[in-house]
């Protein structure tokens, strides 16, 4: 049987290449090719600006609330769309349906509706100065991007297109290359709720298609997702080619500090959503769990019967399997690789460590959810972004000993506390250098929470108002209502 191949998706409809090159996308709960992509070459690249260029210009002269209405419909497609989406997500992604079904297009379609309402919100001022006085206008940016990457791909496409598209830019969308379906569904989607051709283009390719978008002098912003390393890459570029405006959401180590007066069942609870989820393929992901000494041990024993007796591997569309295949083989191999150096750098393996064939996807890219115990700050797993299903417990006394070692990263995108003590909660969490903090909770991202990361973990913002802001710039116009004094 011949597999389908999908086009860039430009100014309202697939588009074909002229180069003819096709990437293939891989189910990787199977290890079978499913469909091919045709690569954004020069020619639709081209296409790509001169459509958006239009798009922006019918957009971005909308009356925000004409753009609310026209957001919304894209929302109500999204959520009509639900089983259907989570799907297609679950056959790029290898994750299970179970978390597809109620994350994936929910939260996504949840962060354009929240943006769609903030549209009209949008206020200039104006000041008195002597007789004169000033206002200002907020306006679009003009033509912004977004390069994705592969672990949530529709709600990625959806979080950067969202407060974009409501501020009335156009843009455009480079998903990964493994996971190119959700973005192209969601054009379609947005082009059937009457978003003008060329306000939302998505072009397919691998880096050079993202290098192509960081160096183009047409685009004002770029959002990025994805490693530090590529982020600085991105960044470089963005400000040699025309100091574009740069949001990056990159990677991270976050720590979960477990204190003995916790609900102990809670806090693994936490632990292992922060872990396992996704197959643990979470920027946000607690890789570091530090327990206090007292509560250590317990904390294991339960940790370890409610990883192998409550985890289902297996086939991702069955709706009770509830950790998936990791993206690909390449990756597969690498979180192999980094548990292989957990053992070798004397860590307890407390369960889990193995890749894993379950019978319902025999050839899928699984591996085992992974604990280990035992380990120091100092060791590879600690210290680096693992993105697969792997926990480091660590053990601690007291609260300034945590905070430092919770610290000692180059990373700060987030950081947990379990604790009953609430100003030791409060205390502990403002001292953590993370921009996504929770408190006896872990997770949870709402698009009214602002989302980002300190240090290394990235620039700027996705969601809440302050993002909606960063897709505009101000414009001051003063106004003489008087004489002009002038010694000429
Ligand atoms: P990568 O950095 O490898 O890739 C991200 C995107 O950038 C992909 O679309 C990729 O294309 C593209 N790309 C690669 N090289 C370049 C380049 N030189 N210029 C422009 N674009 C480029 O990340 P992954 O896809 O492997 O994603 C995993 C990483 O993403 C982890 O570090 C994770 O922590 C982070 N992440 C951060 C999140 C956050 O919100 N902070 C959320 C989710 C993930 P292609 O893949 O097609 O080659």
């Amino acid at each position: 049987m011949s597999l389908p191949t999908y086009q860039n998706f430009i100014h309202g409809k697939p588009m074909a290449n002229k180069s003819k090159e096709t990437f293939a996308v891989t189910n990787p709960a199977t290890g079978e090719v499913i469909y091919h992509v045709e690569v954004a070459d020069e020619f639709i690249q081209q296409e790509a600006i001169k459509s958006a260029k239009e798009g922006f210009s019918v957009w971005s002269a909308m009356m925000p609330i004409e753009r609310t209405r026209i957001l919304n419909k894209a929302v109500a497609l999204l959520r009509e769309r639900n089983d259907e989406l989570a799907k297609l997500e679950v056959l790029d992604t290898g994750k299970p349906i179970q978390e597809a079904d109620c994350v994936d297009i929910e939260t996504g379609a949840d962060v354009i509706e929240y943006y769609a309402g903030l549209a009209p919100t949008q206020l200039g001022t104006q000041q008195p100065v002597g007789g004169d006085f000033f206002y200002t206008r907020k306006e679009a940016l003009g033509i912004c991007a977004g390069i994705g990457a592969w672990n949530y791909p529709i709600q990625i496409a959806c979080w950067k297109s969202g407060p974009a598209l409501a501020a009335g830019n156009a843009f455009i969308f480079k998903p990964s290359e493994e996971t190119p379906m959700g973005a192209l569904k969601l054009a379609e989607i947005f082009t059937e709720a009457g978003v003008p051709d060329g306000v939302f283009n998505v072009v397919q390719g691998a880096a050079q298609v993202g290098q192509w978008l960081t160096n183009s002098p047409d685009i004002e912003k770029v959002s990025f997702t994805g490693e530090v390393g590529t982020g600085k890459k991105v960044m470089q570029s963005a400000a040699a080619s025309n100091l574009k405006d740069v949001t990056m959401e990159l990677g991270g180590k976050s720590p979960l500090v477990v204190f003995e007066d916790a609900d102990i069942s809670q806090a693994i609870s936490a632990a292992m959503l922060g872990n396992f989820y996704t197959q643990g393929e979470i920027c946000t992901n607690c890789t570091r769990v530090y327990v206090q000494r007292s509560v250590y041990q317990a904390f294991i024993d339960e940790l370890k019967t409610r990883t192998e007796n409550n985890i289902v591997m297996g086939d991702p569309l069955d709706p009770n399997v509830n950790l998936g295949a990791l993206i690909s083989k390449k990756h597969q191999e690498l979180v192999l690789g980094y548990i292989a150096k957990g053992k070798e750098e004397g860590a307890t393996l407390l369960t889990g460590g193995n890749a894993a064939s379950p019978a319902s996807a025999p050839n899928g890219y699984f591996v085992e959810p992974t604990i280990f115990t035992d380990c120091t700050d100092d060791m590879t797993i600690v210290k680096e972004e693992i993105f697969g299903p792997v926990m480091s417990v660590l053990v601690f006394d007291d609260e300034d000993e945590v905070i430092a070692r919770a610290n000692d990263t180059e990373l700060g995108l987030a950081a947990g506390v379990f604790s009953k003590d609430i100003q030791r909660a409060h205390r502990v969490i403002h001292q953590l250098q993370a921009g996504i903090c929770w408190i006896n909770a872990y997770g949870n991202s709402p698009a009214e929470m602002p989302v980002g990361g300190y240090k290394q973990s990235g620039i700027g913002r996705e969601n809440g108002v302050e993002t909606l802001n960063s897709y505009t710039q101000t414009k001051s116009v003063y106004v003489g209502m008087s004489q002009i004094e002038s010694p000429f």
